[in-house]
């Protein structure tokens, strides 16, 4: 199929003309080839490094969540013009949605997050507005332990590995780590009962508290934003910007390869 037609799916599915979105996204196709794509391939970021990866994979088609044009400085220009040059003679083109993507109840980054945190069964509704729109969710009418969510988030970092070999001590000792990468302001309940998910960047503690919700999981917030839920009393749980992020891609690509 031709990247154009495979990109009018994306779009069609993700309903990207429905999103407002911030002036870096530019949602739809961002390289293209006009050849026909045989290889479909993903990556939260159009990085040099995956670009080469999607190359040397032979991938014709690259779904991307940060695409290529966030930032104008003169340097933020010089990095996309290596990209774009990298994608072009590696034959590579690149589809790129953010917030359509992060927000699809089926396909997307949050619900995404969600059912591997555990909890797919439970009641959600939408929550965590991003230009005009929820992107997340919030989860409510249950019990969850904030260190079984902690858990989960740890087991998101864990790249399947051959096991052979490795003592039973040392994969403790390797979960422990992952574990220690995920950020923790244990300043909620340790019984989790309203929660809020939203992947990547988010940290308006405004519409959490307007929720009402006792803990919120993303992927990262600044500083003064972890300041003030140790004083508002919120757990806020941070799982990483890209490894709350490689849903949507991942599901996007799948769904294109089943056409
Ligand atoms: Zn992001």
């Amino acid at each position: 199929m031709n990247e154009k037609v495979l990109a009018k799916e994306c779009d069609r599915i993700l309903e990207t003309k429905k999103f407002r979105d911030y002036p870096g996204a530019k949602n739809g196709l961002q390289v293209s080839h006009g050849r026909t794509v045989k290889k479909v391939g993903w990556a939260v970021d159009a990085d040099l490094e995956s670009i080469r990866k999607a190359g040397k994979e032979k991938v014709d088609l690259l779904i991307v969540h940060h695409g290529l044009f966030w930032g104008s400085s003169a340097l933020d220009r010089k990095i996309r013009a290596k990209r774009i040059r990298l994608a072009k003679r590696l034959g590579v083109a690149i589809y790129s949605s953010h917030l359509p993507l992060d927000a699809h109840p089926e396909l997307g980054n949050s619900i995404g997050l969600l059912r591997a945190l555990g909890l797919g069964k439970s009641k959600c509704k939408p929550f965590g507005v991003a230009m005009g729109r929820a992107i997340g969710w919030k989860v409510e009418g249950g019990r969850w332990k904030r260190r079984d969510l902690v858990k989960r988030l740890a087991l998101l970092r864990c790249e399947p590995r051959p096991s052979r070999g490795s003592s039973f001590a040392g994969l403790a000792s390797s979960f422990e780590r992952l574990l220690n990468q995920v950020k923790v302001v244990a300043a909620g309940p340790v019984i989790c009962r309203r929660i809020g998910i939203v992947t990547g960047g988010f940290g308006d503690l405004d519409q959490v508290v307007r929720a009402g919700l006792d803990t919120l999981i993303t992927g990262e917030a600044d500083y003064p934003t972890e300041v003030k839920a140790k004083e508002l009393g919120i757990n806020l749980i941070l799982g990483g910007h890209r490894e709350t992020e490689v849903f949507g891609v991942r599901e996007l690509a799948r769904h294109l390869r089943t056409l």
